[in-house]
């Protein structure tokens, strides 16, 4: 059951950021947002759209695309490349890392304040002009673990 104080800021937080970014509030972006908000997996467009299907029956595959793509354009949420080479979705804004699962492609994330303090070696300024850097540690998650034993 979901419960209705979580729905609520879901849809105060968003609505502020329709309202910051000069975008319509429509039903099927609340929904898609909330899934994304709920999901703990960096969902890819399918499984959104999966599990969007289930309370807006008519959506469709299309629709979560470009709702998609217009999240990550407005800087909503990111898009990154899944172990399988698929695209995923990220809502979480906040700094973090990602552990990667590359036996079930679970992606999570951790946060490490000591890497954020860290500058990068002097030695890439030859290299160009570097804009951001992004970490991700790739292992086989403690559920995988346990099904091999
Ligand atoms: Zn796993
Ligand atoms: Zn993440």
């Amino acid at each position: 059951m979901q419960d209705s104080k979580s729905d609520l800021q879901i849809l105060n937080r968003f609505r502020q950021l329709c309202q910051r970014f000069g975008i319509k509030l429509t039903y099927q972006r609340l929904e898609i947002f909330r899934v994304l908000l709920s999901s703990d997996n960096h969902p890819s467009a399918e499984e959104v759209y999966e599990r969007v299907k289930e309370k807006v029956p008519t959506i469709s595959l299309d629709t979560v695309y470009r709702t998609l793509s217009t999240f990550e354009q407005l800087g909503l949420i990111r898009k990154i490349h899944g172990p399988d080479d698929r695209a995923r979705f990220d809502p979480n804004n906040k700094k973090h890392y990602h552990l990667v699962c590359l036996k079930c492609y679970k992606i999570t994330d951790f946060e490490w304040p000591e890497l954020d303090n860290l500058s990068p070696p002097e030695s890439i300024n030859s290299w160009g002009k570097t804009q951001n850097y992004y970490l991700e540690i790739r292992g086989i998650c403690k559920d995988c673990l346990k099904k091999e034993e």
